[in-house]
């Protein structure tokens, strides 16, 4: 168990000191701990403050009035003592409550909330005693402490019409009730503050998976970096092989004295060899597009042209299938874009109709919707899955089915086609049902001078 703990402890101190901004938050988190605490504490302290301060200020109140009482030389013991019985009945807090008056010289218990002392020489603190008859006009206090009680004894001098001081009023008071008060208030504040203290913890976690998510958002963009600076530079350095492969293929294929057999694999070189031309080519253009370099050169053209040639250009291996490509769209639209572009994404388009069409048609059409031409390439083939469909442009992605182990492919068509489409302020999308047929969208802006 201990070893679990202690094996937790190492991982999470190794995990914050791999993360620099937990550093932070927890320079924030102690900066609001150690903050609310000191304004707790403070707090408490200046209520304790008032608190003590409003006592000795009601306190004194009371010895005035009733010194002023007790300095008439008419008052007398009986009637003192019925009235500091009647303070002390109004005033709980106040526990003792003695009126001492100099009689030649001694100091004699006048009244006293203790009866018993009434007539007894009073044992007085010399120090409460000098200070009372220097400054006989106000009260002054003492603190003491009896276990955890505190009290308050305040004396004040009684002095005569002829301002003579001719005794002293001494009273004590508990505490405990305003400190009891202030308890309370401490305790609520520092319950507060555990709840402050768990909230911060809980953000404190929930931010600690968000760091751990931008650390790996971080890295995968870094990997997503990397994976295409490969494929730049791949894909540049199999351009010259490819081209002296083609090249001399091209030549073997020209000599007069080769059989059948020769014929046939120098054929298929030549086709493996266009593969690889086209996948070369893609990779390129990822590269391109990705890194923004890829260039449009806009001009004036009618798009039915192009629709009328991709069609032409693919009937004839479409009939080497069965398959009958044909076009619907009468209209002169003439768009402002680049046209070798439009042209490659429709030749995509409609070569994947023909790869994944086994039988049927396949038809380019075209026509006004608002401000843009709709192209639609529909084919009569495998169709494609709802799920597949979702993932349909993503980059190299390819469905894996039996119906298309055999065909061979990049993944990378759909994704330039709609980078392509994109950047000319168009869009492409899918519609399809798996076993019935698939119709690729594509929305191009007529008003684009
Ligand atoms: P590929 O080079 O594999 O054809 P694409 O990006 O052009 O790459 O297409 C991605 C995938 O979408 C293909 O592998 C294929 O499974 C599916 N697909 C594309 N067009 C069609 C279509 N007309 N009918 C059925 N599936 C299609």
């Amino acid at each position: 168990m201990l070893e679990k703990i202690l094996r937790r402890f190492t991982s999470g101190s190794r995990y914050i000191r791999d993360n620099h901004q937990l550093w932070y938050t927890i320079a924030v988190a102690v900066v609001i701990f150690s903050s609310f605490f000191f304004v707790v504490n403070k707090f408490a302290s200046i209520a304790e403050d008032s608190a003590e301060r409003l006592i000795n200020v009601r306190i004194g109140s009371l010895q005035d009035a009733f010194v002023a009482f007790a300095g008439d030389d008419t008052s007398s013991p009986l009637l003192l003592q019925e009235k500091i019985e009647r303070i002390a009945e109004n005033n709980t807090t106040i526990k003792e409550f003695d009126v001492i008056k100099f009689v030649s010289d001694e100091l004699v218990i006048f009244a006293s909330l203790n009866k018993e002392q009434v007539g007894a020489i009073a044992e007085l603190n010399p120090i409460i005693l000098g200070i009372v008859e220097s400054d006989p006009t106000s009260s002054f206090t003492l603190e003491e402490r009896e276990g955890n009680e505190r009290f308050f004894r305040t004396a004040r001098a009684i002095v005569n019409g002829e301002s003579e001081i001719t005794g002293i009023v001494i009273t004590r008071q508990t505490l405990s009730e305003a400190d009891k008060q202030i308890d309370t208030a401490l305790r609520n504040g520092l319950f507060a503050f555990g709840l402050i203290v768990l909230v911060l913890i809980f953000l404190f976690f929930r931010f600690a998976r968000i760091i751990d998510y931008a650390t790996l958002y971080r890295r995968l963009k870094e990997i997503d970096q990397l994976k295409d600076d490969f494929i730049a530079m791949a894909s540049h350095e199999l351009r010259s092989p490819l081209a002296t492969i083609r090249g001399y293929v091209e030549l073997i294929r020209d000599f007069k004295n080769l059989n059948e057999e020769q014929t046939e694999y120098a054929r298929r070189v030549e086709l493996s060899a266009a593969n690889l031309n086209d996948l070369v080519a893609d990779m390129l253009d990822v590269s391109r597009i990705t890194q923004g370099r890829m260039k449009f050169e806009y001009t004036d053209f009618n798009i039915g042209d192009v629709v009328s040639e991709v069609a032409e250009s693919f009937r004839h291996i479409a009939e080497k299938k069965n398959i009958e490509v044909t076009t619907e769209g009468l209209e002169e639209i003439v768009l402002h874009l680049d046209k070798s572009k439009v042209h490659r994404v429709l030749v995509n388009l409609v070569s994947n109709a023909v790869k994944y069409t086994p039988k049927g048609t396949v038809t380019i059409s075209y026509k006004l919707v608002k401000e843009y031409v709709e192209i639609r390439v529909s084919d009569t083939g495998i169709g494609i899955s709802k799920e597949d469909q979702e993932k349909l442009f993503e980059k190299f992605y390819r469905v894996k089915s039996t119906e298309t182990e055999d065909i061979a492919g990049t993944g990378l068509g759909l994704w330039l086609s709609r980078e392509i489409i994109r950047k000319q302020k168009g869009d492409i999308d899918v519609e399809s049902i798996k076993g019935v047929g698939t119709h690729f969208v594509v929305m191009l802006p007529v008003i684009r001078k």
